[in-house]
């Protein structure tokens, strides 16, 4: 095989696919996915053999709790889509992928300043969770382009970045604040859930650590929950040993599961990408809309940014209703809509649609700047891979349901 770099719908075809976790020793042939290995219990071949131990690393049988091949196969796949990681560890979701990074790479007497627009369970991990350890967080406001240098004080030690934020999609410089912290020695995470490893390269943006819920676009399927985290060596070290530590595993079943919808997941994101687009370029028309917060529009908040560093989108994206609607319109909105099912979470095959109001959970400055907000009331959209006409008559008719304002 030659070593040329493969386009991404390739690599996520590619990735990950070690014979010895797809064929029986001494037998020729293969099957195209690891099989479900199950294990708790890996075996060894005598004292000796026992003895010697094996490499802390994957692709080593050991023990169930270090995974085996299945295990094996999608974090590798993953580090090998993740340019610049030397490694992934997987989670049983993508908060406890938030969570064990952030301890693993944190020590009381420890600050981490946490951008204003991330996911809340991010901010409530870093404001509440890790005081618990004496280490402190603070928010910063990604967009201010003085906000975070402003922010760092002597006991920084990271810093958390999402972009898109979470609701709100606004999208950050974060070369340009991975680069603040780094002359600072401060480690920069971010979650790239949103983008994945194939809309934006987080690593080759300056970032340390790439963490992602596999919950959403890798699973693709609203059917396994699961998190990971990739970076370079030493600091993957640093993840695997606090996972460790706290005893983090993910079934082969679920691995699986994420395995395979990983495969197909180029052609999803660029489906729902196409899509979403459509709606949103729609959305912008109607007079019950006042901001269209969609990374991908032209002119939409956070666009050149977005055409500057990433390679794609996704179909998450935010409206805005026009002042002089209310909540209850807002309800009516959603309830009569029938492609659209009403629930957290994203990145599935199929629609969802959930209201929000971002002023608690973005403290800082809850909107963008630049743009009408209206009567302040958000609806995010998760687009999923039914036909866009299809779609936008079910908003048509859900607007419309909100009657006059
Ligand atoms: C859903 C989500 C998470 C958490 O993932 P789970 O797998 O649900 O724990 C983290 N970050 C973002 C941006 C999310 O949307």
């Amino acid at each position: 095989m030659s070593d040329k770099v493969h386009k991404p719908a390739t690599r996520v075809v590619e990735a990950g696919r070690k014979k010895a976790w797809t064929s029986v020793p001494g037998n020729k042939g293969g099957v195209v996915s690891p099989p479900v290995w199950r294990a708790s219990t890996h075996l060894y071949e005598d004292c000796e053999d026992l003895a010697a131990g094996r490499p802390n690393e994957d692709g080593h049988f050991y023990y169930g709790r270090r995974g085996g091949p299945t295990q094996w196969a999608l974090a590798d796949a993953l580090t090998a889509l993740e340019t610049g990681a030397d490694g992934t560890e997987l989670f049983p979701s993508g908060v406890a992928a938030i969570a064990c990074t952030l301890m693993a790479v944190l020590r009381p007497g420890d600050e981490l300043l946490v951008t204003d627009n991330a996911y809340e369970p991010t901010r409530s991990i870093a404001l509440s969770m890790l005081r618990q350890f004496g280490i402190t967080a603070k928010p910063f406001d990604p967009l201010e382009p003085d906000g975070l240098a402003s922010a760092i004080t002597d006991t920084t030690r990271a810093v958390m970045l999402e972009s898109p934020g979470s609701l709100t999609m606004e999208v950050c410089d974060i070369p340009a604040l991975c680069d603040v912290a780094r002359e600072r020695g401060i480690l920069s995470i971010i979650d790239n859930t949103w983008a994945t490893a194939l809309g934006f390269a987080a690593l080759q943006h300056g970032c340390d650590i790439s963490v992602m819920s596999l919950t959403k676009h890798v699973g693709g399927h609203s059917d396994v929950m699961m998190g990971s985290a990739s970076a370079a060596k030493p600091v993957i070290n640093r993840i695997r040993r606090q996972a460790q530590f706290m005893g983090q595993v993910v079934s082969p079943d679920d691995a699986a599961l994420a395995l395979r919808g990983l495969r197909s997941m180029q052609v999803r994101l660029e489906r729902s990408t196409k899509t979403a687009l459509e709606l949103a370029t729609w959305l912008e028309t109607r007079a019950e809309v006042s901001a269209v917060l969609c990374p991908m529009l032209p002119g939409a908040p956070g666009h050149d940014l977005w055409r500057r560093d990433f390679k794609g989108g996704c179909g998450l994206f935010s409206i805005v209703l026009a002042d002089g609607f209310d909540s209850a319109a807002r309800a009516r909105m959603i309830d009569a809509l029938d492609l659209f099912g009403i629930g957290f979470s994203w990145g599935g095959f199929e629609s969802l649609a959930i209201p929000f109001d971002p002023a608690p959970v973005h403290t800082l400055r809850p909107w963008p700047p630049g743009i009408d907000t209206g009567s302040g009331l958000g609806v995010r959209l998760s687009i999923g891979l039914e036909d866009a006409e299809d779609l936008i008559g079910d908003l048509a008719q859900g607007l419309d349901a909100m009657g006059a304002k």
